[in-house]
Formats: C-alpha cells, structure tokens, sequence
C-alpha cells in the first residue's frame, strides 16, 4: 500500500537531529518558554520575512488569539464581519465564530481552489472588518488582488498559512502578506511537529505584544494580568523539534514539488482533472488535489491497487450542523469541490516507483 502520507519516514530522516533535540531540552530541565522557543521564534520569523513570529498551542489557537488581540485593542468588536472562503477546512471559519464576529463565506475559484478575488467587494458591508484568505491545500491565494482591495475599504489581512509554510511570490513569503497570520505545526502540516503546535506572525509590534500577553493568562509580568488571557504556548520540546525540521523545510517542498511536476506532466485521463499553479514558488504541496465526477469510484479503484487517498473536505462548512444558521446557503462552486476533490498520496520520502506507479494506475483507468 501506498500510504497517503507517511510521516513514519518522514520524521525518520531526522531522527538522530530530534534525539539530540530531545535530549538537549530533558537536561534543561526547562520546558516552557524558554531558550528553544526563543530560538525557533526567532529562525520562524526570519524565515518568513516577519519581525515577529510567536509560537502557541495549534494553528486554530493562533487565528482565534489574532482575532481575540484585534478586539483588545479596540480594531474589531461583536458582530464585525470576517470574509473567509467557503470551502476552507472549518478552523478559519472557528476562529472567527469563537470571538463572536460573524463569517462570511465567499466562493472559491474552482481552478484555484481559493477564495475568488472577484467576489470580494460584492460581499463586503458596512460591518467587514477583515479578510481571512487561506492558501488552501499549499497555494498562496490572490494576494495582490486582496491587499489592493483591503487597502482601499480599510480592512485588516488575516492570512491562514496552515497548508503553506514556504510558500511565496516574487520572495516574498507566505505569512508576510497580512497584517497577521497563523501557522499550525500539527504532525501532517508541511511543517510538522512530533504532536500539536502552532505560530502567528506579524510585523505589528502593538499586536505582538497583546498576543504575548494573551497566550500566556493575559501576562507578561509575573502575577499582573492585562487581559483575561489563555494558556496556548508551544512547548521548549515541539520548538526544539520544529527548529530542526526548519532546516530542512525548502528541501522537502522541492521534492514534493518534483513528485507533484511528474504528475501534472504524466497523469494523463480526461476523468481527472488536475490542479493549477501559477508560479512554481507559489504552491508547496501540503496536498496534491484531482477533481473528479465519480469520486467513491476513482478512490475504490486506487484503494483496490494499493493506492491510498483522503478526500479535503467531505462536508462543506456551511452544510455542517455546527453551523445551522448557515445551513440554508447555497454555495455552488464551493460544494462541486466538495463533492469532487480527491487527495492523491505526496510526501518527501516517496519513491520514483511510488510516483510511477501512482501515474500508471491512473493513467489505466
Ligand atoms: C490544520 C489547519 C488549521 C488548524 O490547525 P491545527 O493546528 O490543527 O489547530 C487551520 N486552518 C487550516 C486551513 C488548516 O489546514
């Protein structure tokens, strides 16, 4: 079997760097916020191009607590409204239900799977605070377009990188286009840790230092609370880890983007339609996504000949019952995704004949 993503090999090939991680923060004897966090802090912002980056405990924590910082400081408050596309997977849309702003949901491009930069001022009242684009499956959105669009109504630039660490146009890097933006390290992320962690980074320095109170009791000084804070930290073990993975981060896009080449340039089946890129720095791969009509039959017929594949997303997020109040809307383009996206297997350590023998089977059927 092909496995969809197998993280076994994955983090094998830096097994003795995170043994030496690991042992490293055990005879610290310091485990949270201390030297490692500092560091991988550090090494996360310069690699985005960013002043600050600031680890917490998952990627949904670090777009609530964007969110949560704007409402501290007085720039969204209840019933504001955050545009975010309508096929992201939930948490975007979580991040903003939590703070009691209102989502509004915004069609997808179908060839690029992000939010459609020509619907944006059609959706926008007199309550938009924000947008919150996502670079789904590893693919920045329109950045340009949405910043230009942003800059002239005033509003704020939430980015979700969780499926884009790495990714950039032009240099400039995924996390660096908003005003803010979340990262998840979770295990299958492109940048993964060894359990659940995640990061925000900003260039405002008002924001990061609201952030570094409320991540920690709403503290900075020991015993004084500014906010009622949360407990969402990353801890010295998951920064020491990620720190290592860092390192190797671009060398595992730039196989993953060889494999996803083969396959834009080898598959070749008018039942399958395959994803598009603009540029090749833009798109690093988090997931290689096919549209098909048939789905359960193309997914039985891999499963059948070893092949292993996720289908991102089965439900749309307004179709779900966490979201009654949204369940009545219609969303064509977002829920013909939906119904016709599948995952194919891509991962750094898998083997030209893995890659060889996805496209063949594909290409027989
Ligand atoms: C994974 C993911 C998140 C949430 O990250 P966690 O670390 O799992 O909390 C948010 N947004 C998107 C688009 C994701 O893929």
């Amino acid at each position: 079997m092909i496995k969809f993503l197998d993280l076994q090999s994955i983090n094998k090939k830096y097994k003795q760097d995170l043994m030496a991680a690991f042992e490293r923060v055990i005879d610290s004897g310091w485990f949270i916020m201390g030297e490692e966090l500092k560091n991988f802090e550090s090494n996360f912002a310069n690699y985005c191009g960013v002043k600050h980056a600031i680890g917490v405990a998952n990627g949904l924590d670090a777009l609530v607590l964007i969110i949560r910082a704007y409402k501290e400081m007085g720039v969204f408050k209840d019933g504001d409204e955050i545009l975010v596309p309508a096929n992201t997977y939930i948490a975007s849309i979580l991040a903003i239900s939590a703070n009691n702003l209102i989502p509004i949901l915004v069609e997808p491009c179908l060839k690029t799977f992000n939010i459609d930069p020509l619907l944006i001022e059609k959706s926008l009242t007199t309550k938009t605070r924000a947008i919150l684009p996502v670079h789904l499956y590893g693919q920045l959105a329109e950045m340009e377009v949405i910043l230009r669009i942003a800059k002239k109504y005033n509003l704020k630039v939430i980015e979700d990188c969780a499926q884009a660490h790495g990714a950039s146009a032009n240099g400039k890097m995924a996390g660096s286009f908003g005003d803010a933006s979340g990262f998840s390290f979770y295990p299958g992320k492109n940048l993964g840790a060894l359990g659940d962690g995640g990061a925000i980074t900003t260039n405002d320095e008002e924001l990061a230092s609201t952030l570094r109170a409320l991540i920690n009791y709403g503290s900075t000084l020991k015993y004084e609370n500014f906010f009622k804070g949360v407990n969402s930290r990353l801890d010295e073990i998951q920064a020491a880890f990620l720190d290592v993975k860092l390192k190797h981060l671009d060398e595992d896009t730039a196989l993953k983007r060889s494999i996803a080449n083969r396959f834009i340039n080898e598959i070749k089946n008018n039942k399958i339609v395959l994803p598009i890129i603009k540029e090749q720095e833009s798109h690093v791969w988090h997931l290689f996504v096919v549209r098909t009509e048939d789905r359960l039959a193309l997914q039985k017929y891999l499963n059948f000949n070893g092949i292993q594949t996720v289908i991102h997303y089965p439900i749309p997020p307004h179709k779900q019952k966490a979201y009654k109040e949204l369940n009545d809307l219609n969303f064509v383009i977002s829920e013909k995704i939906h119904k016709e996206v599948l995952s194919l297997p891509l991962g750094p350590t898998m083997t030209k004949g893995d890659v060889d023998l996805i496209i063949s089977i594909i290409n027989l059927y």
